[in-house]
């Protein structure tokens, strides 16, 4: 359609509204109650524009073009009256101080000083409400500032899908409200600060907001949590972190979400326990190893040439004499692509050996073992904003998605809210998710494949299957057919505990709404048939045909901000870089060559093997046995996160050499015998890629605290130094350790791994949005993988039958305990137990526990209560609760010591992938 707006000619879609229509021209109209991302409501009239020919003006946020209009949006007489709206907004208002100082920063504040708002002098003179009213650790409430635009009621419904807040009274006693007039966190507030993001005048601010610090200098970066890899701005003044703010509206992946974690926990950065110094125990020194099993003596501070030194002599000490099978390293899931590409670099091309591994064994191998048998590529297949966007139905199964990727748990609230896509949830526990799905499966834990078989046969028996993709496409589909015909409707119903009609319910919405999304995360993964698991999901999806298509796919969430970035460099004991097998001769001499150093005696020169090497778990078993004598750990935790922590901690107790590169004191820092203090987030810069593959930067806003150094320099001089103590000189192209910036070293990445090969830091810089495999420096990125051909060529079906779990509950130990995380707390908890807020709304664990078992042992709501396996307890507070069935606790992973879950926990392992099952082990309680 032609319009015409200040003088300018535009072409614009029908429906389009006169404010989209002008914004889209570079033309500001000034507003309140709108912003892009909420409905329209067009209450607050300072978007008045003139319309030629007609007598008023109208609100341009919600009349939609016409053809031929011609309108003016800057005219004396609508100056006047937004000065009159302004005005009579200000006049309903109460500040504290002056209103200016009030609404400095705020856009209520930009059109006041715009248009020469003066606040009446019959004003409000007294408060209309009590101010700061809310108890809320973060956010500030002082209703006396505001002017009923309701952004804050809209966004909490439509962004968060939340509905805490409300409306409530009428005319002048019209105030919005929490709940049923109650605290915020009274009423389900999940403390994701959306409302005080979007709302225009500061009624809603973040508590650390003040007149002082809203000038803060903002620096874009990524969040450090969970895998959705939210973009957020840190607010620095001198040289501290003082918030977090969103970025635009139009900024991937997340807007302007941010959840609790994301916005509000980042006080860990300038925590006074950070580690500042090098520190070596005393008794080792003088170069003398321990004797096995020695207890460890006290810390000495010592500078980093004297740590490095030490490092680089003792490791080379026991590659000499011992051989490179008798090191380890982790990687970390935490550090950046940068980082976890040297550690891989450090173990491989410096100590020859294939033992590197991180934490994506405890959470998703067998997603990356499962996608790569059935597909060819183990990584997330769909992007995040298509999966909420254009999908017909969405299977969540063992994701408690709003918990632990919450950003995108909302993107999925809102698919089900607007869009109205059908919501299928599977899961033990009633999660949050499971209030907006269309049925909740609720399965028993260690029943997976069960379930999916039992659907895929309600899918054959409804002639439900794609056929033409799975002639064109697929393999091995009568032999996976066969094998679910025996997975009838009411054996799956007597084994899973869902009965026969939502098992029919939900095949006929999969057979009835394509492309459907399938979702999972740990609650599939983390099994002894985690890669069975991961299968039957692969099974479903070619069978509907759902791959390769917008809104389908299949969509593992990866847990932390970079497992995927992690996975993708190669910290795995059989991949080098980009998922190439260390198995090809044929890459093991591009590596080689790559990566050649000038030789000196035998002992250090002998060819990159060719079988895998250890993975974490069988890392920390060797350092036990004695078989692996030196331990290099880059920010991991496994005295907090490995399975039957009584058995690591046995292993770690006798550890000859354990070299730990932290930001913090940690459970395992006790067995540490060299720390070396690395950074945080906020203090290097480096590239995170998140679960939908998306390479996205991080960026260096404050000062290291003491003398802690940026990991990747750690990195590169221990590898400079172990070289020149070995008298080796690199000779390959990417072989030396001299690396100028993160950038460097991206860049020797990208030479190295097709995926990455055309991610440049000057695109990163640019904005692109890059998903892998961008394989040249012209290629866009590939947000949906597999569409018109999956990377092994066909897609593959695999026969897959149920399997029990290792243990499952008996006489003795009565009750299945599974475990997952919380909203407000991460992984190991080192960070955000080091978070004020969040510790004050989730201080202690709580074991959540049926009323019908609650009741059995006369348990109390928030009574603490021991639980018992084969292999420890631990203690938490008892919260009575349908959301687990009876028969099943819940516990969580977030708080150490005597109350950490994984005292108890199993390390039985997924035969492939090697990931310990800690979704099912047998419990009891004593009280
Ligand atoms: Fe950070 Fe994840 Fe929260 Fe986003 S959803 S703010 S990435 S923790």
């Amino acid at each position: 359609m032609h319009v015409t707006i200040d003088g300018r000619e535009l072409e614009v879609e029908p429906g389009t509204s006169l404010l989209d229509a002008a914004s889209r021209a570079g033309i500001e109209i000034p507003t309140l109650c709108h912003h892009p991302d909420l409905t329209p409501v067009g209450s607050c009239r300072l978007c008045l524009v003139s319309v030629a020919g007609r007598e008023t003006p109208v609100a341009a946020c919600t009349e939609p073009v016409s053809e031929g209009l011609v309108i003016e949006t800057e005219t004396e007489e609508l100056a006047a009256q937004r000065r009159e709206i302004l005005e009579l907004l200000l006049a309903e208002c109460h500040f504290s101080g002056a209103s200016e100082t009030a609404l400095a920063g705020t856009e209520l504040g930009k059109w006041v000083q715009r248009y020469g708002a003066v606040r009446p002098e019959w004003s409000r003179s007294e408060p209309r409400f009590v101010s700061d009213s809310d108890p809320n650790p973060f956010l500030r409430v002082d209703f006396n500032e505001c002017i009923l635009c309701t952004r804050c009621v809209r966004a909490c419904a439509e962004v968060q899908g939340r509905f805490v807040w409300g409306v409530s009274e009428r005319g002048r006693e019209t105030r919005i409200i929490a709940g049923v007039d109650t605290t915020m966190l009274e009423a389900r507030c999940e403390s994701c600060g959306a409302c005080a993001a979007y709302c225009p005048t500061g009624a809603l601010s973040d508590r650390w907001e003040s007149p002082s610090n809203f000038q803060a200098e903002k620096v874009r970066t990524t969040c450090t949590y969970c895998g959705v890899g939210c973009q957020l701005d840190l607010n620095v003044v001198d040289d501290r972190v003082v918030g977090v703010t969103s970025v635009e509206p139009d900024v991937g992946p997340n807007g302007m979400s941010l959840c609790v974690k994301g916005r509000y926990g980042f006080d860990f950065i300038h925590h006074p326990e950070r580690l500042t110094r090098p520190r070596v125990r005393r008794e080792l020194l003088d170069g003398t190893p321990r004797p096995p099993g020695a207890p460890r003596g006290e810390w000495v501070e010592v500078d980093w040439d004297v740590a490095l030194e030490f490092v680089t002599k003792r490791f080379t000490a026991i590659q000499q004499s011992t051989g490179p099978a008798s090191l380890g390293f982790f990687a970390s899931a935490k550090c950046s692509n940068e980082e976890n590409y040297l550690v891989q670099k450090l173990a491989r091309q410096v100590f020859r050996t294939h033992n590197v591994d991180h934490c994506a064994r405890l959470c998703h191998s067998s997603t990356v073992a499962g996608l790569a048998m059935a597909f060819g590529s183990g990584a997330m297949s769909n992007s995040m904003d298509d999966v909420a966007e254009s999908t017909a139905a969405l299977f969540v199964i063992g994701s408690n998605t709003t918990e632990q990727h919450p950003v995108f748990g909302a993107m999925l609230r809102q698919a089900v809210l607007r869009r109205k896509s059908p919501l299928i949830v599977a899961d033990p526990r009633r999660i949050d998710l499971a209030e907006f799905a269309t049925l909740h499966l609720q399965q028993k834990p260690g029943t997976d494949v069960l379930l999916l078989n039992g659907l895929m046969s309600l899918i054959l028996e409804r002639g439900g299957e794609d056929a033409g993709f799975i002639r064109e496409r697929c393999e091995g589909f009568e032999e996976f057919r066969e094998t679910v015909r025996s997975y009838t409707p009411e054996r799956v119903a007597n084994e899973t505990g869902v009965p026969v009609a939502d098992l029919r319910a939900a095949a006929d919405i999969l057979c009835e709404h394509r492309p459907m999304a399938a979702i999972w995360a740990m609650g599939i993964t983390q099994h002894t048939t985690g890669v069975i698991n991961v299968l039957s999901l692969a099974n479903l999806q070619l069978l509907l045909g759902n791959m390769g298509v917008p809104g389908g796919g299949v969509n593992p969430l990866r847990g932390q901000n970079n497992v995927q970035g992690a996975c993708d460099m190669g910290a795995l004991p059989n991949l080098f870089p980009g998922y190439q097998s260390v198995a090809d001769a044929a890459l093991r001499a591009k590596f080689e060559s790559a990566w050649a150093l000038s030789p000196t005696d035998g002992s250090v020169d002998r060819p990159l093997l060719e079988t895998p090497g250890l993975t974490v778990t069988e890392m920390v078993d060797a350092a036990g046995r004695g078989d692996l004598r030196g331990l290099f750990i880059l920010g991991e935790n496994p005295l907090m996160t490995d399975p039957d922590v009584n058995h690591v901690r046995s292993c770690f107790e006798r550890a000859e050499l354990v070299v730990l590169q932290e930001i913090f004191p940690s459970e395992t820092s006790q067995y540490a015998d060299v720390i070396l203090p690395g950074t945080t987030f906020a203090e290097r810069d480096g590239t995170f890629t998140n679960t939908d593959r998306r390479v996205q930067r991080f960026r260096r806003a404050v000062s290291p605290p003491g003398a802690a150094r940026t990991d990747w320099e750690i990195l590169a001089e221990l590898g400079r130094r172990v070289l020149q103590r070995q008298g080796r000189t690199p000779i390959g192209p990417h072989a030396g350790w001299e690396y100028a910036s993160p950038d460097a070293i991206l860049s020797e990445i990208g030479a190295l791994t097709p995926q990455y090969a055309g991610i440049t830091a000057a695109r990163l810089d640019s904005g692109e949005r890059l998903q892998w495999p961008v394989p040249s420096a012209d290629h866009p990125g590939t947000p949906i993988l597999h569409v018109d051909r999956f990377t092994r060529g066909k897609g593959r079906f695999h026969a897959v039958d149920h399997l029990p779990p290792h243990e499952s509950p008996d006489a003795e130990f009565p009750l299945l305990l599974t475990t997952g995380r919380v909203l407000y707390h991460w992984h190991g908890g080192e960070m955000t137990r080091r978070s004020q807020g969040l510790n004050a709304i989730y201080p202690e664990p709580f074991v959540e526990i049926s009323p019908e078992d609650a009741a059995r042992w006369e348990i109390e709501s928030l009574q603490t209560i021991r639980i018992q396996s084969r292999r420890g307890e631990f203690l938490g507070r008892a919260a009575i609760t349908e959301r687990v069935g009876a028969g099943v606790l819940f516990a969580n992973f977030h708080f150490p010591d005597d109350r950490n879950v994984n005292n108890a926990t199993i390390a039985a392992l997924d035969p492939v992938a090697k990931i310990p099952e800690y979704k099912v082990c047998a419990v009891r309680i004593v009280v």
